[in-house]
């Protein structure tokens, strides 16, 4: 996503009609890369064209193959503008710890193909990758395309990211020495993207589910590691050294606690993770050996995990209050594997978040639940790398329009 977009595209001669037009059609399509299918009122508005003209370009657009048009009833009948599936392939690849997710969309988010397999400790990186490589090459064969039609690709990995770029490694060791942006570009010849889960999870969630039409909310993911997605101002933040969003490595008790496999100690996650949760619950008695048992046993009202469950959520809460502080979020939205004790979870998150954000602000943040969820990391990882493209790319692509 770039805030150049609107400025450079749209920065034309004087006077010049057809240039001006030019620029004008160029702001359009950046917007709709930049904030995905949206209606002509809200599109009119980002590029600050009135409505009549927005009309006429889409119009202009519609002809030239490079937008589509659908309607959408929702209490009342409009049209959303998506850039056209004419105009290029995109991959999502998800890899986590357990499984790889690979989706094959178009520019507009549609998905045609997707496909998942199971992934083991064993393997390494570039296992990974090459499983993810025949995953991407069974869904292009499966939509009828070829491996060319691909122009962007976005990466998702379970780690920090040293900055959402093309170029950079993720900060976990066993990827050190992999380059995965440069393995995955040599062998599938297209862009690509690199951010991390929590990111992808963060805009699959603006874009399709609790996050929709907000400028400025937090995503916060409690599975094997807690991470959060920050948009703020209506753009992805990431920070200015690409780091963000590692609310997992606040300290809530200094020197305390396992050590971190950051390398600290006291970190949010070696208490309220799931894997720190369910050892917790290990260490009390509590005969459960899987996240999903843990959690299960908690809302069927075990003592022992209920009382992790509602003590570590309360803790994350209390973090995310304070975040909310500095930050003036409208919405918090709670997702990961942690969702299925939110019966429970949810109400206990949201006590400590009460009890940490300024009682005074006269409009709390909603602390709510994700409806994506983790299902939508490679899906997000697809938005990011459509998002990515870059101006002259998708200057490109459109004048080749197809
Ligand atoms: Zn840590």
């Amino acid at each position: 996503m770039t805030d150049t977009a609107a400025s450079r595209l749209g920065d034309t001669p004087a006077g010049d009609l057809s240039a001006l037009r030019k620029g004008n059609r160029m702001r359009v399509l950046a917007a709709l890369r930049d904030y995905g299918p949206q209606s002509q009122k809200d599109l009119a508005a980002r590029v600050k064209l009135s409505q009549a003209s927005i009309s006429n370009m889409v119009a202009e657009l519609l002809e030239l193959d490079q937008v589509t048009l659908t309607e959408r009833v929702d209490r009342r009948r409009y049209k959303i503008v998506s850039l056209s599936g004419r105009l290029g392939l995109v991959l999502g690849i998800g890899v986590d710890h357990q499984k790889i997710d690979v989706v094959l969309g178009n520019l507009a988010c549609e998905i045609y193909q997707s496909r998942s397999m199971s992934t083991s400790p064993e393997l390494t990186p570039i296992e990974m990758l090459k499983s993810a490589v025949t995953l991407a090459e069974e869904c292009i064969a499966g939509a009828g395309r070829k491996p060319a039609d691909v122009v962007a690709v976005g990466l998702s990995l379970p780690s920090p990211i040293a900055g959402p770029a093309t170029a950079v490694e993720p900060a976990f060791p066993q990827w050190w020495s992999v380059h995965p942006v440069q393995w995955l570009t040599a062998r599938l010849g297209a862009r690509v993207v690199l951010d991390n889960a929590a990111y992808a999870a963060t805009m699959a969630e603006w874009r399709w589910g609790a996050g929709r039409g907000c400028s400025d909310f937090l995503n916060v993911t409690v599975a094997d590691g807690i991470g959060a997605g920050f948009v703020l101002a209506n753009r992805i933040y990431h920070g200015g050294l690409g780091g963000g969003g590692e609310i997992g490595h606040v300290v809530v008790e200094p020197g305390g606690g396992q050590r971190c496999r950051c390398g600290n100690s006291g970190c949010l996650e070696t208490f309220a993770s799931l894997p720190a949760m369910l050892r917790t619950a290990q260490e009390a008695g509590a005969r459960v050996t899987t996240h999903e048992e843990f959690l299960d046993a908690a809302v069927a009202g075990d003592a022992v995990c209920l009382d992790i469950v509602t003590r570590e959520s309360h803790r994350i809460g209390s973090v995310l209050g304070s975040v909310a502080s500095l930050l003036s979020p409208t919405r918090i939205i709670i997702g990961g594997t942690l969702a299925r004790a939110s019966s429970v979870a949810l109400p206990a998150l949201r006590r400590g978040f009460a009890d940490a954000v300024i009682p005074t602000m006269p409009v709390q943040p909603a602390v709510i639940e994700a409806e994506l969820n983790e299902a939508s990391i490679a899906v997000g990882a697809m938005a990011i790398a459509t998002a990515s493209l870059p101006d002259e790319d998708l200057l490109q692509l459109s004048q080749r329009g197809g």
